[in-house]
């Protein structure tokens, strides 16, 4: 089975997935970082990640890092374009 899960905070790679995007430390608006994430994980299903990411509060990269991923994330590493 490909393509069946659904990247959202409980999933095995979901700090692995928050702690690569905090790396980027560049926020586009946008939420293509955390896409090109997903699409490195074969079985997970991209855009019904991105949805659900979207329906729990992550409309972009950092509101994905530190709204949904409640990280440790600092506003003043980021910057935006
Ligand atoms: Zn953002």
């Amino acid at each position: 089975m490909a393509n069946v899960s659904v990247m959202t905070p409980g999933h095995a790679h979901w700090g692995e997935f928050i702690a690569r995007l905090s790396e980027s430390r560049t926020c586009l608006q946008t939420t293509e970082q955390a896409r090109a994430l997903l699409e490195e994980w074969a079985e997970v299903d991209v855009e019904q990640s991105l949805r659900a990411l979207r329906d729990l509060g992550g409309y972009c990269d950092c509101e994905i890092v530190n709204g949904v991923g409640g990280s440790h994330w600092d506003p003043a590493l980021w910057v935006d374009p």
